[in-house]
């Protein structure tokens, strides 16, 4: 991002007085957003995420140059729940004067999983994208919506295209995890990114950190983590793109202390994708890579 942002300038001085680009700027914070916003808008409106690959949006600050992008926005869309746990007061500071979209709004909160109460509110775990079929509905609700922000009549051809594209990809997802053996249907990970995925696909999800990325872990969870991995025969763990893999590593060490050689399942994408121009730069690709890994790395069966 910040060796992007003087090209970008350069860039833009770079192109004619008068060929200047009056398209509507909706600027987004995840790629996943960025990705179904893109399909929705097409060539109707320039299209700016915040957060780039590898990026964790639970510590995302905004830069100077981010606030200035997003007072030039026509459009605003985030994904709420305090996924951007350090950005809210500023959508809520914009949202007087733009329009702004919280993904998760319209939804019913019914479908959110609860993790924890404070005086009785709940507070939701904002990795919503996980589950396909939910966030196909996040999609549904946005396209008509943003399609009149831009002011077009309703949802676009591609941006109705790209929601049933979500829902094959949803039943993809459970077709092809359903060849994993019930006993090996956990997903341990660095943190909680996974609890909907979990939900939707019948795994058991055990993240080392809490559902934010800013929690931290002690020795004691390192500890119960090789205990139930070595007792469980668990045959892999993941490690996560957006996340640091020091915690994960030293649970493998610890197994391995134990007899007990747990593999490395590979690299999930969780709270971000892949970089731009590969297959899991868009979301529909890390979807699949993720299933993808969980099934080679699952699918066999573990040492008795
Ligand atoms: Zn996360």
């Amino acid at each position: 991002m910040l060796l992007l942002l003087p090209l970008m300038v350069w860039v833009a001085s770079c192109q004619p007085a008068g060929d200047k680009d009056d398209r509507p700027l909706i600027v987004v914070t995840t790629g996943m957003i960025a990705d179904a916003t893109r399909a929705i808008v097409g060539e109707h409106a320039r299209v700016e995420a915040l957060m780039g690959p590898g990026v964790d949006p639970h510590l995302y600050k905004a830069t100077q140059g981010d606030l200035a992008l997003l007072r030039s926005a026509d459009i605003i869309v985030y994904n709420g729940l305090h996924l951007e746990g350090k950005m809210q007061e500023v959508f809520d500071q914009l949202a007087k004067s733009t329009t702004v979209f919280n993904l998760s709004d319209g939804l019913d909160t019914s479908q959110f999983i609860v993790t924890s109460l404070r005086n009785d509110l709940p507070t939701y775990d904002p990795h919503i994208w996980f589950d396909v079929a939910l966030w196909s509905k996040a999609i549904d609700q946005l396209c008509p919506q943003l399609c009149k922000a831009i002011g077009l009549d309703s949802c676009t051809e591609s941006g109705l295209a790209y929601t049933e594209r979500l829902h094959s990809l949803n039943q993809w997802v459970s077709d092809t995890l359903a060849t994993i053996p019930d006993r090996n249907r956990v997903l341990i990970t660095s943190h909680d990114a996974f609890e909907y995925f979990g939900r939707a696909y019948q795994f058991e999800v055990i993240g080392l950190q809490g559902i934010s990325t800013a929690a931290e872990f002690g020795l004691k969870d390192i500890t119960d983590m090789v205990n139930l991995i070595s007792d469980r025969r668990i045959p892999a763990v993941f490690i996560e793109s957006s996340v640091s893999e020091k915690s994960i590593r030293s649970v493998m060490q610890g197994c391995k202390s134990k007899g007990h050689d747990v593999a490395l399942g590979g690299t999930l994408f969780s709270d971000a994708m892949g970089a731009e121009g590969t297959a899991e730069g868009t979301y529909p690709g890390m979807v699949r890579h993720n299933v993808m890994l969980l099934l080679h790395a699952l699918q066999t069966s573990s040492t008795p």
